[in-house]
């Protein structure tokens, strides 16, 4: 991100003059209050929405017309926004569909993609079936599927138990680990932060501005 600055419609100054420089395999907790800009922030790095002046820059030379890199974000939102009508499978298919592969040649990697969250045994299952939980692993599971090098995380987990959470916490870990995905996670939490990432970047409250910017020694690293 460059020099990114965003005013809405009705005038909210929600990102002022914000710069981050996204290294390959890192994860990157985006810390700050509610309301500081990070939603903000992560749509326009998804090409969801559009920065009023500064940019994002790909290193990548496979561009597409959006100015996006061909499948390379997989964006995991607040809500599972799962699809009631379609089963688990059918879910996770759904980036490969739009794309054009079909369900029989989809499968392995949409099962590979249910298995690293723990759901293969449900892919027959509807969504109403689910606990909240289940319904975050799917949507983390379609995120992953095309094999995304950047997975871009808006408080997944902020409506789930402790308990809960922290499970999702280390699946999370493991997929990091387990396809070298680079990750943006936004979240509030201070403790969730130091938990998952290698860099914490904290933004300060309205207008958004990156005000600390530290790397986090793990001991799992
Ligand atoms: P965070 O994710 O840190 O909670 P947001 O990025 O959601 O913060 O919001 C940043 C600021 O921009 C807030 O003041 C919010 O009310 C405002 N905002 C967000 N989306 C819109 C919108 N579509 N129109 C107008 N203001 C918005
Ligand atoms: P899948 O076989 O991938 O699980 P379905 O057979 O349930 O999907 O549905 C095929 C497609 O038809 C879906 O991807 C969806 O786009 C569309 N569809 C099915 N039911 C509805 C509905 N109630 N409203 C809108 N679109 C629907």
């Amino acid at each position: 991100m460059q020099n990114v600055t965003k005013v809405f419609s009705n005038g909210t100054l929600a990102l002022k003059d914000m710069s981050l420089d996204v290294r390959p395999g890192e994860f990157i907790s985006l810390l700050g209050p509610s309301g500081c800009g990070k939603s903000t922030a992560l749509r326009i790095i998804a090409g969801l929405g559009d920065a009023s002046s500064g940019s994002i820059d790909w290193p990548s030379s496979k561009i597409n017309a959006k100015g996006l890199p061909e499948g390379d974000v997989g964006f995991v939102f607040q809500e599972p926004t799962l699809m009631p009508w379609s089963t688990v499978f059918g879910n996770v298919h759904l980036p490969l569909k739009l794309r054009g592969v079909s369900k029989s040649a989809a499968r392995q990697k949409v099962m590979e993609g249910l298995e690293s969250v723990g759901l293969a045994d449900f892919a027959d299952a509807y969504p109403r079936e689910l606990s909240g939980g289940m319904k975050m692993r799917v949507s983390i599971a379609r995120a992953i599927v095309t094999r995304p090098k950047l997975l871009l995380m808006d408080e997944p987990f902020a409506a789930l138990d402790e308990i809960t959470r922290q499970k999702l916490n280390d699946d999370v870990l493991k997929l990091w680990e387990q396809f070298g995905v680079t990750v943006i996670f936004v979240t509030h939490s201070v403790y969730e932060s130091a938990y998952l990432s290698n860099r914490i970047v904290v933004m300060r409250a309205r207008p958004g501005q990156v005000y600390a910017d530290l790397e986090v020694v793990q001991p799992r690293v």
